[in-house]
This record gives C-alpha cells, structure tokens and sequence, in this order.
C-alpha cells in the first residue's frame, strides 16, 4: 500500500519539502511519466496554487518587479510530480495529525507536512491594519503602496519593524525593510524628488546607538535613524508616541513580529510561547506522531538569538523534514538535524551587501563573492532566476 503524504501550503518550505522529498529533484515533463508508474507515496497539497517569491517584492519601490515577476501558478510543478493539488485553505488539523480538514471536505494522510508560512502580530500596536502597509502582505499591498507614493510629492515617509523574541530567535522581517528603506531612497532620487521627502527608519528592537554596516549605508542616505522608537499607535496622517504627541507620517511601511496563524492556535498541533507551530530539532511537531513543520510557520527548538525566518532556513528546515518523514515512515528513527544561518543580499540599486552569519561560521558559497559590492545584485537576480526557471520548467 502507499503512504498517504498531505502537504498543506504552496510556499518555500512546502515547494523545498517536495524537492527533497521525492528521489528526484527535477522532473521535467518527461520524466513525470515515470513518476506516475512508480512511486512509493501518494502525496497531496492543498493551497491557493500561486507562489510567491517574496525576496523580490521590496523591488516594487524601484519599479523593476511586478505581481507578473514574483507568482507563480505552481499546479504544473505539481503535475509533473504525480501531485494531487486541492485548490483551498486548511481549516483545521485533527486526530493527532491524520485528519485535515479542507473545504468542508477531510483528508486523511499517514503523514503530514505543514508549510503554511507566518501571520503577524497586527494587533500588537494598534492602527496597523488600517494605518500601515507591509511588503510581507504580498505584492497587492505592495502595490497599494506604490500608488500611494507615486501620488504624492512631497512628505514623510516611515519605515520599520518589529520581532516576536518570545521563541528565543528575530522572528520578523529586518533585513527585509532596511533594503525597503535603501531602495526608496534611490527612486526618489531617480524621481528627483528626494529632497521634498523625509525618510525615517524605526524599531524598537534596535538599540538607538546601534551601528554597523547597514546603519553606515542608511546614514550616507539621509534616513532618519528612529532606532529604539515604538509608535503607541498607528492614528490617520502619522502615529502617536507613548506621551500622547503626534508624529506626521504621510506613509507608513512597517512590518509587524511573527507569530502563527489562527489555524496554529485552534487545530491540535503543538504552540511555542511565541504562537508558532512547537517542533523539535528534527522538524517534528511536539507531541504529534509523523506530523513535521518548516518554515515560517514553525519555532526552533534551542535557536541562536539571531537567527531570523528566511527562505534560505526553510530550506534547510524543509530538508531535514523530509529525510525525517522518510525515516519515520519506514519505522527508523529521525536524525536529520539543520544549521542556522541567516544570508541575504542587501539590494540597495546602487549598491549591495551580502549579510551573513553561520552557526558552524561557514561564509557564504564559500567566499567566492565579496562581502560589499554593487555586483551582487546581479548574483542576488541570478538566485531569483534560477529558482523560478526550476519551479516553471523542472
Ligand atoms: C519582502 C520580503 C523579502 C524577503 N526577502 C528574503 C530574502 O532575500 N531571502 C530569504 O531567504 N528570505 C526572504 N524573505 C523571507 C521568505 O520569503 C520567507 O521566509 C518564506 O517565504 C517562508 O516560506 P514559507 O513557505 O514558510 O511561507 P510562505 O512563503 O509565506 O508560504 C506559505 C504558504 O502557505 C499557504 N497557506 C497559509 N495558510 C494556509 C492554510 N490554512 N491552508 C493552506 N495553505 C495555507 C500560503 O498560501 C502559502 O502558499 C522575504 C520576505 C519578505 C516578506
């Protein structure tokens, strides 16, 4: 008999759990015959069938991505794979793990991936829904915003973020908004409109005389550092402080802590203090039989403090997660673990920086790029075009 596999999301740690799931990483059409004639499991995803490729998304402030550029309908990945895809959104997970349930319909499984990304903490400061944008909302926000800015020509325009630090690791979206930050200031100076515009950048979870590279490149762009600053409140036309005074700001991008969805909180998977999906080091979720969670959705078990969600951990995540599941469904035990590291390139247009940190202090591709450069925003657009050539044509 096969094994039933239920996969739940179409993002990163879902599409990476897939590649290292199946004995193949690459099926072009062809081969998905092969696939159909044998196989060991009968694997099923339900999501929305769109992917997302949320590292290009700050790339809307310079208008060089579009929605065209970052989705992708991901079913005929699937179908070459042999996947059954159920268009839908999970509205619980029951029985310890084999029951879930979609569409009013319920789907049984031996084994179950979760991958079903972040929410965020919008009610932690009040006025975020109505009041903020966010790059992490998907590219309509984004691009909500960009008409929002592109209507105006002259204000204040603030940007920043807060992290959820109750699971031990930065789950939020930093390195994320500081490109966001670098990246407007170069269109408005393309605009030639720069100097009509006040850019701050806040966050409470900065110390204000924090420096270092990045407060170097936002500082040689005229950003206002608001570091260590948290609005009481998002209020029409700005925000408020703690004391009551009110802060003009025309536009607000701003990205919240991360936590878990409702789905994590009310089905019967495992909560981590900070309200993501509880897993072990083997991507397990604790308490659960043959039930694994990647990605932004899930806590780590015994982090670094620096760690944050990346698609670059998903990765890492989804692997050890799908050699795992492999193990437990031939009756072994797991014993697939995953490094930390945090890497990303800093697209700035005019420049770039690779931020890296390892937990086994390995650099990134073994130092064959440099650290600073405005080079690497090509190597940053190659990493972009390979992963959704794989994901259209492999
Ligand atoms: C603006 C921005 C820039 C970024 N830049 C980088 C970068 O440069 N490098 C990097 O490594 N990372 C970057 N990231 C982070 C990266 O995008 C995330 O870490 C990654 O998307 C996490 O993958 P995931 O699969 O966990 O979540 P997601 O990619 O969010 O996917 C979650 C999936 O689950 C689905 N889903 C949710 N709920 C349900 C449900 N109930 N039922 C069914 N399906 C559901 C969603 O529709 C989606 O398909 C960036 C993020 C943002 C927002």
């Amino acid at each position: 008999m096969k094994k039933e596999i239920t996969i739940i999301g179409n993002g990163f740690a879902s599409l990476f759990f897939i590649q290292y799931f199946l004995a193949l990483p690459f099926f072009p059409f062809f081969t998905g015959f092969f696939r159909r004639l044998y196989s060991r499991y009968d694997i099923t995803l339900i999501g929305n069938g769109n992917f997302t490729y949320f590292p290009a998304i700050p790339e809307f402030i310079t208008r060089k991505k579009r929605t065209r550029d970052v989705c992708i309908d991901i079913r005929p990945f699937l179908r070459r794979r042999n996947i059954r895809f159920v268009e839908g959104a999970v509205t619980d997970i029951r029985d310890g793990g084999r029951t879930v349930i979609a569409n009013g319909e319920a789907y049984k499984n031996d084994a179950l991936f979760i991958g079903i990304g972040p929410a965020f903490l919008e009610d932690d400061i009040p006025g975020t829904k109505e009041h903020t944008f966010s790059p992490c909302n998907g590219p309509d926000e984004m691009e909500t915003f960009m008409s929002r800015l592109e209507s105006m020509n002259t204000g204040v325009i603030y940007l920043g973020f807060k992290l959820n630090r109750q699971d031990g690791f930065a789950a939020g979206r930093g390195g994320q908004m500081y490109e966001c930050a670098c990246l407007l200031d170069f269109a408005l100076k393309e605009r030639r409109g720069r100097d009509n515009f006040e850019i701050h950048f806040f966050s409470p979870d900065i110390e204000p005389g924090e420096t270092g590279g990045i407060t170097d490149r936002m500082r040689e762009r005229g950003i206002i550092l608001d570091y260590g600053y948290e609005p009481a409140e998002f209020v029409a036309g700005g925000m408020l402080d703690s004391d009551g005074a009110f802060r003009q700001a025309d536009l607000v991008l701003y990205s919240p802590g991360i936590t878990g969805s409702r789905l994590v909180r009310e089905s019967c998977l495992s909560v981590s203090a900070g309200g993501q999906i509880d897993v072990d080091k083997y991507g397990q979720v604790k308490g659960l039989s043959n039930v694994f969670a990647a990605g932004d959705c899930a806590s780590h078990e015994n982090p670094p403090p620096w760690v944050p969600h990346q698609a670059h951990m998903a990765q890492f995540r989804s692997q050890a997660a799908a050699k795992n599941m492999q193990a437990v469904l031939k009756g072994t035990a797991p014993d697939r673990t995953y490094r930390y590291e945090l890497s990303c390139i800093l697209n700035m247009e005019n420049d770039a920086m690779w931020l890296h940190m390892a937990s086994d202090n390995k650099p990134p591709f073994w130092n064959l790029f440099p650290r600073h450069s405005k080079k690497l925003i090509g190597v940053k657009n190659m990493f972009e075009r390979l992963y959704l050539f794989y994901l259209r044509y492999l």
